[in-house]
């Protein structure tokens, strides 16, 4: 495997940030997953879009340009032979001493590229079985609207859920209400078929499948509310599932003890995963 670091490109094994990096001390840094199929970038222009927001707001500068952003994704995934699978891109505040100040204005900011393999069939196989959530307090900072490598209350939630045999964590608010999981975005399908997730004014990161979604569901004629919803409503609700780049729509079967549904996957989650495939396989050749 080849990894492009700060402008080079090198074997996987031996890639490598300095030990003063601000990402490894003060995850000071942000990143973009997206996903790659047949050998295509899915929904480029906005990860880009958000990676830079991403960066103005913690205003760290833009590494290149988005042209040279886009070579260096395309050979990163060229160099590793991937068709089908994911492209991971972080960028960081750059190498200066530690001091929680900003460096000097000149400091580079770091950048690492990596892609890998995915098949696609084990999306598929998850989701025919459908999975299971936990809940967990929302115990993280105000500004998960950025993409930021500090997330270690997801580490923790994602954990907790696999100890407890599920796939993924819904982070509850203050009020009980669902925000997002652990790297997913949240929806249930309410009683008469309207779609429902929070919305993208706070307390989620706007997730780029999300937004697919959710243009895809208004263009089949679907009723959707973005609105909180609770983990209550949750529970009791027709459908349940998640989004993410990385398992596209997966149909939630279980939030902690309740089924939902009759238990199955839904057939609103299992067709907009349908439709998810079929938007990433017309999506624009690069
Ligand atoms: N929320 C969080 C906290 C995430 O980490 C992710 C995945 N990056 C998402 C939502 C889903 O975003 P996307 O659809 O862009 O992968």
């Amino acid at each position: 495997r080849i990894a492009y670091v700060n402008g080079r490109y090198v074997r996987h094994a031996e890639a490598a940030v300095h030990i003063e990096d601000r990402g490894y001390q003060f995850a000071d840094g942000v990143y973009e997953v997206c996903e790659v199929r047949r050998g295509r970038l899915i929904d480029e222009t906005l990860h880009v879009d958000r990676l830079e927001r991403s960066l103005r707001e913690l205003r760290i500068a833009m590494p290149m340009s988005r042209a040279a952003l886009g070579a260096v994704l395309r050979e990163t995934v060229r160099r590793n032979v991937v068709r089908d699978g994911m492209v991971y891109l972080q960028v960081t505040r750059g190498v200066a001493p530690r001091n929680h100040l900003f460096p000097a204005a000149d400091t580079a900011p770091g950048i690492v590229v990596t892609a890998k393999s995915v098949s696609p069939a084990s999306g598929d196989k998850r989701a025919e079985g459908g999975i299971a959530v936990i809940s967990v307090p929302d115990n993280r900072w105000e500004r998960v609207d950025i993409k930021t490598v500090g997330l270690l209350p997801n580490v923790m939630a994602k954990q907790a859920a696999k100890e407890a045999g599920a796939y993924e964590a819904w982070f509850i608010d203050k009020d009980g209400n669902v925000t997002e999981g652990s790297s997913t975005n949240a929806w249930i399908v309410t009683a008469d078929g309207t779609l429902v997730t929070r919305p993208a004014n706070g307390g989620i990161l706007r997730g780029i499948t999300r937004t697919v979604i959710l243009d895809l569901a208004a263009k089949h004629g679907l009723k959707v509310e973005e609105r909180a919803f609770s983990l209550d409503e949750a529970k009791r609700a027709r459908e349940a599932f998640i989004t993410a780049a990385t398992t596209l729509v997966m149909p939630v079967v279980k939030i902690d003890d309740a089924a939902i549904g009759n238990g199955a996957p839904g057939s609103i989650a299992t067709d907009l995963r349908a439709r998810f495939h079929d938007h990433a396989e017309t999506a624009p050749r690069w």
